[in-house]
């Protein structure tokens, strides 16, 4: 199957795809790695007469340590980012997440802007953003703006992005003393997406117990998911006194709607993300206690 026929376009700065985007209306899309958005043309699910490719704008890819922080440029790939020394150590719930994404060809093309901005339920990056309180930079018409994670998921392959509003870039919080990072998923085969999947962040206080943590859940509903309530419970506990067997299913209980298809019921993913909460609860544990 051919996409239906298209201009393609290749700014050379993101005010330049701003302008564009604001010129020729409904009619544009931005086009990134293409990973998600050149199956969705050739399948003709979606039509767009014209593509503006973020691929050619310098100022849009890099990995930068900035003061407690680590910037990743939108058009950035997720090769780049698994390759990267930086993010290993600043960030290393993204680097762990990194190669749980397809296959090394897709992550060789696909950004971490278009996976933000395309926002698949069951996608790694958007959880590990929501986990991390990632804030996302935009440049629009309109100017300039920084949406947290928390605001940015909106629904099904759904953001607080604008038609005419461009992803520039998103900044992480460096790793702080006492914390650790795990992310754990079931996929039917290699490469496929998670059929649910889990990210655990806990920082430790000075006496060892729980300052905070952070559970994401994804593959589980429309958007990447906090388990907010079990999170609050959590902070100030003494880490022997986590049942961790049975907090799986404490996060996922209160999760609200999940969707039965053509991979697994409801139920089974259910299942399968309180297995996974554990599972990266005892491995994110684990590297708090010794760090
Ligand atoms: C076989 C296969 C398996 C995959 N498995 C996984 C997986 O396990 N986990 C996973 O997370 N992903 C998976 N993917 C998707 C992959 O991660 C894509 O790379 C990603 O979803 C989109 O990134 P992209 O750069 O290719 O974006 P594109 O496909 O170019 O664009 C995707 C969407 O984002 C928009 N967009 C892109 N960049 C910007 C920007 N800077 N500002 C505003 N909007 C923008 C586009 O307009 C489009 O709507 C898989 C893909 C394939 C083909």
């Amino acid at each position: 199957v051919k996409p239906a026929s298209f201009e393609y376009h290749a700014p050379s700065s993101a005010q330049e795809i701003v302008s564009l985007l604001a010129d020729l209306g409904e009619e544009a899309k931005v086009i990134a790695g293409g990973q998600s958005l050149v199956p969705m043309l050739a399948l003709r699910l979606a039509v767009f007469e014209h593509l503006v490719d973020v691929g050619r704008v310098a100022g849009l890819r890099g990995i930068e340590q900035r003061d407690g922080s680590v910037w990743i440029g939108a058009a950035t790939t997720q090769a780049a980012i698994e390759q990267s020394a930086k993010i290993a150590e600043a960030v290393p719930l993204l680097a762990r997440a990194t190669p749980l994404i397809g296959h090394f060809q897709i992550r060789n093309r696909g950004t971490i802007g278009g996976s933000i901005a395309h926002a698949d339920a069951a996608a790694e990056y958007p959880a590990v953003a929501l986990v991390l309180d990632a804030q996302m930079e935009t440049l629009s018409p309109r100017g300039r703006r920084v949406i947290p994670a928390a605001e940015f998921f909106t629904g099904t392959w759904s953001t607080a992005l604008a038609a005419d509003e461009l992803l520039t870039g998103v900044t992480f919080p460096a790793r702080r003393a006492r914390c650790g990072f795990a992310i754990e998923e079931f996929a039917s085969r290699l490469g496929d997406f998670a059929i649910a999947g889990a990210a655990v962040a806990i920082e430790l206080d000075a006496g060892g117990r729980i300052h905070r943590c952070r559970i994401g859940l994804f593959g589980l509903g429309p958007t990447p998911q906090r388990a907010s309530g079990t999170e609050a419970a959590l902070a100030g506990s003494g880490i022997a006194d986590v049942a961790a067997g049975d907090l799986g299913q404490t996060a996922t209980s209160a999760l609200g709607s999940v969707q039965s298809d053509l991979h697994a019921s409801a139920d089974y993913r259910k299942q399968v993300g309180a297995a996974m909460v554990t599972a990266a609860w005892q491995r994110a544990l684990q590297e708090a206690v010794n760090a």
